[in-house]
């Protein structure tokens, strides 16, 4: 069994106007060493998802069915007191925009060493210190700069800590939203090897959620693709990369440039993601999609094996 397994996971937010139905049916897994990028246009319920797994959704939010299996035990069962035992230990995130999650007026090794005492009360603070110094080591920034408060760090190495203090508490598992965003390219470019050796060295199991598919292709070894609350296609990264089969991918990729490939004219995907308290019957992608047929309005498209990979798409079904 997969370190996470995650089944048939439903979350809503329950509005005024209705529930919005930002992951319907979303399934996947993840295993020990492997990092999987969820990938979509922003409002396709990639952060819910991740949210989801920690069961930290804000006001309104409410997973409404599947099962998040971690370890053999199912998340969505567990209550409050038991998913603190997950969180950080288990399951750790490092947020979007994290960069300015530092407290501006506590140092920086401060703030590492009280998340270790509020996860591990039983770590003494001389302790929780030396492992401060370590994991700032692990990601790259001489030990004695736990001194230093946020402003003294540069936007990657304040990204750094940040992933310093996700590892605090020695997770099985990291979830990272958008981690290169408001970094320059180099910078972000560094952080990424950074994910990836630290996968490799760890033996982490990592979620990698990015709308950037180039980020995406650099560092994971699968890949999700994410429209309107569900997955559209999923499977190893070198042959969803070299032959997309879901419109929406193919659009999604057509959408980046390539500095390997030949050149050609990029292209966009017309019209706008669709609102989710009133999502498009069926295939929820009909409404923008180049290749619609009567049916795609009609029935919904289930996730198909195609090959290496899962695609939900009528026109897969029939080739
Ligand atoms: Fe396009 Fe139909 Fe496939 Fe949906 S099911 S992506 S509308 S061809």
């Amino acid at each position: 069994m997969a370190m996470l397994d995650v089944q048939d996971l439903t979350t809503h937010y329950l509005t005024m106007r209705g529930p919005v139905r930002a992951v319907d049916d979303v399934s996947f897994q993840v295993d020990k060493g492997e990092m999987m990028g969820l990938a979509g246009e922003s409002g396709c319920g990639k952060t819910t998802v991740a949210l989801s797994l920690l069961k930290i959704l804000p006001q309104g939010g409410k997973i409404m069915g599947g099962k998040i299996l971690f370890k053999g035990d199912d998340l969505v069962e567990l209550n409050e007191k038991q998913m603190r035992e997950i969180r950080w230990k288990g399951i750790s995130i490092v947020f979007q925009g994290a960069m300015n999650a530092f407290n501006p007026v506590y140092k920086v090794g401060d703030q590492i060493v009280e998340a270790i005492s509020v996860h591990e009360s039983k770590v003494k603070k001389e302790e929780a210190r030396k492992r401060v110094g370590k994991l700032l080591e692990t990601v790259g920034i001489e030990p004695s700069r736990a001194d230093n408060y946020p402003h003294e760090f540069s936007g990657g190495m304040r990204q750094r800590a940040l992933i310093a203090m996700a590892l605090a508490c020695n997770p099985d598992l990291l979830i990272a939203d958008e981690p290169g965003t408001a970094l320059d390219v180099i910078v972000q470019a560094q952080v990424l090897r950074l994910m990836r050796e630290l996968k490799e060295r760890l033996n982490l199991a990592m979620i990698m959620i990015s709308h950037d598919l180039s980020i995406i292709s650099e560092t994971c070894d699968k890949i999700a693709i994410m429209y309107a609350g569900k997955i559209v296609e999923q499977g190893d990264i070198s042959s969803i990369y070299k032959e997309p089969l879901h419109p929406y991918t193919q659009g999604l990729i057509g959408a980046f440039p390539s500095i390997r490939a030949e050149k050609r004219r990029m292209t966009s995907i017309p019209g706008f993601p669709p609102d989710l308290l009133n999502p498009p019957p069926a295939c929820r992608f009909h409404p923008r999609c180049p290749y619609v047929m009567d049916i795609c309005k009609k029935e919904e498209p289930k996730l198909v094996k195609a090959g290496k990979r899962y695609v939900a798409c009528h026109l897969v079904k029939k080739a």
